[in-house]
């Protein structure tokens, strides 16, 4: 798997020095870029621990998921509020699945 940035949906979290990724990330691994956009250091440090997809409020990283879950080329986004996670599964066939978790439910 791997996590790619939409420079075009990416602000770089606006006025906030630290963006909401590079706060996320355990492993250190996004900075924002001198363009004023994360960028990630090297992907195959990156344990798809999916964090930063979750954080990001312009819906601006996306994970490629294994050919096994949605075909070659599905990918994962998701978009974090108060009280759930609701997470866009786009299929390789250009199917999207929507799954709802709870907040309560999140750990
Ligand atoms: S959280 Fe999203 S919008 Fe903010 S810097 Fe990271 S990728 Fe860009
Ligand atoms: S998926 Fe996890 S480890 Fe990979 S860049 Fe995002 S927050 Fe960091």
């Amino acid at each position: 798997m791997a996590v790619r940035i939409d420079r075009e949906l990416c602000n770089g979290c606006g006025k906030l020095d630290e963006p909401l990724c590079v706060r996320i990330c355990p492993g250190d691994l996004l900075y924002k870029n001198t363009d004023g956009k994360a960028a990630i250091r090297d992907t195959r440090d990156c344990w798809d621990c999916a964090a930063c997809i979750k954080e990001c409020p312009k819906q601006a990283i996306e994970m490629y998921l294994p050919a096994q879950i949605g075909g070659r080329g599905s990918t994962l986004k998701a978009r974090k509020s108060r009280d759930k996670i609701i997470w866009m599964l786009k299929r390789a066939d250009g199917v999207e699945e929507i799954i709802e978790i709870e907040a309560h439910r999140i750990v």
